[in-house]
């Protein structure tokens, strides 16, 4: 296979030649012909690295017209590197056609440079969403000729929270012909904007799927080693609905906690290497049957075990190796469900940590230990939610009420119910009496300024490493949330790690910010100037 079959023009070929493209890469072979015809909308499971910038260039090249100069072409991508990188490969495939113009816009760069470009006649735009939803606002582009609309790395988009806008975008383009998605992975909104916006596509899938899962919501507590065990009780008992996979590092750990979690009452059994085939069968079965609320096992042992529902992984300790994780977390969160990994985190082990969510390219998010008293409240609304939701329909329960009702014909309703409770509570309330807290100390804690990324469970206020700030900017400005973000993120030249939450109103927003960039956040944007009004931030 040549560039030559694909039948594109002679200047086009010329220009790959001269770069050094011999032989069309595997989405290249795959993609150009389809995408040539240009009236078919597309799906390409790609990678970044794979040639993906040239399999969507090309058939652009080849069908834009060059004697018209307006916009037919929109790229969209999720950062400014993404968007130069693009723009430069396809003007060096255009090297040898007339009149082709091609302008790339993006945040963090004079927006009026931006619109002199567009004005001056361009067939390809390629943009970040944030800065063209600016510019569309503005009157500043016409998207109404635009037949093809590239999606670039749309899976990061969704995940930099573009997916208002670019379904907004998309709707800006009454006109074309077709969409054009690239991305790595395939989550549920995607396969969803794919759904609604576009029709049958053609789907190509290249190399390996990225299987980072966007289902699992990842999270860390931090206790001292001395704690660990009780920490992973307090997280059991917290979730009383949890259906989960406990890891540990070694087989001994394995075996001691599965002793202990019996001994205290826990419906768990161990999956570990030093059990015979017939007792792993027993014990998989019993777990897959739900005898077993809880599994705790070794890596080696749970490879290959593939059991749906699973609502809660738990790394008692993170694994040696960060790739792991991954495996780990992957047993929850399957088929569309949604799951959360729990992993248990020392300040030995911050190191690791941060392996594991750069490896993995995943954010984990802080909560404290539940208390004593948060765990008896959570198991009172559950057991109460399990009482009056109780299925009576299927016994006979007729048959003894007359008993039922002569037995406790001196007993009130409230009196009943409370007992009833008591059956049921009494091990948590003793237990969890005089629990102690289970995060470290403020003293402790010093030692993990660096750890990044910390939330705050719901309802806290006050010290965590999150600042708050007041912008007099919101919706009423013509904001989105993924604009603003983009906006105040470019004016900062910070990164999204820096943020928490963002809570936009019509004339004022705030936003969470780790304690370290909130200066360059204010120096960046207080008292400046957004469309002629002066901009004022301080902190909330
Ligand atoms: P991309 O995935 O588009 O970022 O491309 C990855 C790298 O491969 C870029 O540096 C491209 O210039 C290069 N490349 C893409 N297609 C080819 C090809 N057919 N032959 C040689 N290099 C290529």
């Amino acid at each position: 296979m040549t560039f030559q079959n694909f039948g594109l023009q002679q200047e086009i070929l010329d220009a790959l030649s001269e770069k050094g493209y011999q032989t069309p890469t595997a989405v290249q072979e795959k993609s150009i012909p389809v995408l040539m015809q240009g009236e078919k909308d597309f799906i390409g499971l790609a990678q970044t690295g794979t040639g993906k910038t040239a399999a969507f260039g090309l058939p652009l090249l080849h069908l834009v017209n060059l004697n018209d100069r307006s916009p037919q072409a929109l790229i969209i991508c999720p950062t400014r590197e993404l968007c130069l990188q693009i723009t430069r490969e396809i003007t060096d495939f255009a090297a040898k056609l007339n009149h082709f113009q091609i302008v790339a816009v993006y945040g963090g760069a004079s927006i009026g440079d931006q619109i002199k470009q567009i004005r001056r006649g361009v067939q390809v735009v390629v943009a970040t969403p944030g800065r063209l939803i600016d510019l569309i606002e503005r009157k500043a582009i016409n998207l109404g000729a635009i037949k093809y609309v590239v999606l670039d790395e749309a899976d990061e988009m969704l995940n930099m929270g573009f997916q208002e806008d670019i379904e907004f975008v998309l709707q800006q383009t009454p006109n074309r012909d077709s969409i054009w998605l690239f991305s790595a992975t395939m989550p549920p909104p995607i396969r969803k904007v794919s759904k609604q916006y576009m029709e049958k596509p053609f789907e190509v899938t290249i190399g390996k799927v990225n299987t980072t899962n966007v289902n699992i919501d990842h999270q860390f507590c931090f206790t001292t080693a001395p704690h660990r065990y009780e920490t992973l009780k307090r997280i059991i008992d917290f979730n009383p609905g949890m259906y989960g996979l406990i890891f540990t590092r070694t087989k001994a750990d394995a075996q001691s906690i599965t002793e202990n979690l019996v001994r205290e009452g826990y419906d768990v059994d161990a999956l570990h290497g030093d059990l015979s085939q017939p007792q792993r069968d027993k014990v998989m079965s019993a777990f897959r049957s739900k005898a077993l609320q809880v599994l705790v096992a070794t890596d080696v042992a749970a490879r290959g075990i593939d059991v749906t529902g699973i609502t809660h992984v738990i790394n008692y300790e993170l694994p040696d190796d960060p790739e792991i994780y991954t495996h780990r977390s992957g047993r929850t969160g399957r088929a569309g469900a949604t799951g959360i990994c729990i992993s248990i985190v020392t300040s030995r082990e911050t190191r690791r940590q941060r392996d594991v969510e750069q490896v993995n390219q995943i954010r984990m998010h802080r909560f404290e230990i539940p208390s004593g008293k948060d765990v008896c409240r959570k198991q009172f609304y559950y057991f109460i939610d399990k009482l009056h939701d109780a299925d009576i329909s299927h016994g006979d329960y007729e048959t003894y009420l007359p008993v039922l009702q002569e037995r406790f014909a001196d007993m009130s309703k409230e009196e009943l119910v409370q007992r009833v409770a008591a059956l049921e509570f009494d091990r948590f309330l003793k237990y969890y009496e005089n629990a102690e807290d289970l995060n470290p100390r403020k003293e402790d804690r010093g030692i993990r300024k660096d750890i990044r990324g910390i939330k705050r469970p719901e309802g806290v206020s006050g010290s965590g490493d999150y600042v708050r700030l007041f912008v007099n900017l919101g919706t009423k400005d013509g904001f989105y949330k993924a604009s603003f973000l983009q906006y105040i993120l470019d004016k900062s030249d910070l990164s999204k790690a820096v943020l928490g939450k963002i809570d936009m109103k019509d004339l004022k927003s705030i936003i969470e910010i780790d304690k370290g960039a909130a200066k360059q956040m204010l120096q960046s944007l207080d008292g400046k100037l957004y469309k002629g009004r002066k901009i004022r931030m301080n902190p909330a």
